[in-house]
């Protein structure tokens, strides 16, 4: 596939191409949510029990994370609880249900995408100080199609953009999870939501951020196209054309 830029000069040119500026990483492997210790390669850690979605590498690192983590699991806990309820009175008057477990499921099997994306959106190339890393979410709209809600690979990216966290955290996300992120900002994660646009299929992640330093030394050069190329790849579009 061929795309012309502005100049004249074709944007992408193949399916290697594309591949090289986003790499297929695979499935997420979440490390521990106390020591960031990750996982061997093709593991996983124990998952919390209650929300499911910080992971442990062992018992001691749980029970010592507890007190900290408890906050955001009853919320997220409770959360769960109202997609579930959300979704029965959707089902029951007949409406199309948009679950935020399939943006998270999206999320997961995209990984490669959303990394550079929120790379991108959150300018992390300009370094520490330069960059929207502290003060922004990178906010993923998603389009679901409405036939198939439940399917993650009918989901289509949008558009991908930086969201004050100042006012998102004070709207939409609450104080649990607003101090959530600023601790995982503080570990070097980046933090992203994927939502449609009627948001209501929501969810939020933190995402390990790349090596900052090859960008501040000059070694590597951030994507100009980076958010055609996003799209293209969350579309599926070279792999139906190429
Ligand atoms: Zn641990
Ligand atoms: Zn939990």
């Amino acid at each position: 596939m061929v795309i012309m830029g502005n100049t004249g000069a074709p944007i992408v040119t193949s399916k290697e191409e594309l591949l090289q500026v986003i790499p297929r990483r695979g499935p997420i492997h979440r490390p521990c949510a106390k020591c960031q210790k990750s996982p061997e390669k093709g593991k996983t850690f124990m998952e919390c029990a209650q929300c499911k979605q910080s992971h442990y590498c062992g018992r001691e690192c749980q029970k010592a994370h507890w007190k900290e983590h408890k906050p955001l699991c009853l919320q997220r806990k409770a959360q769960q609880e109202g997609w579930a309820r959300a979704e029965e009175a959707a089902l029951k008057a007949g409406k199309i249900f948009y679950s935020p477990k399939t943006s998270q499921a999206w999320y997961r099997k995209n990984t490669d995408i959303v990394s550079h994306a929120t790379f991108h959106v959150l300018e992390l190339y300009k370094g520490p100080s330069a960059s929207l890393h502290r003060t922004h979410i990178a906010w993923f709209e998603l389009s679901f199609d409405k036939d198939k809600p439940k399917d993650v690979d009918a989901i289509s990216l949008h558009d991908v953009k930086a969201a004050p966290l100042d006012i998102i955290g004070e709207r939409i996300l609450g104080a649990a999870t607003v101090a959530h992120i600023k601790h995982g900002i503080e570990l070097g994660m980046m933090p992203c939501i994927m939502t449609n646009k009627e948001l209501n299929a929501m969810t939020m992640e933190m995402h390990q951020a790349p090596e900052w330093r090859l960008y501040t030394s000059g070694l590597k050069k951030p994507d100009e196209n980076w958010k055609i190329h996003c799209i293209l790849m969350a579309g599926g579009a070279l792999d139906k054309v190429v």
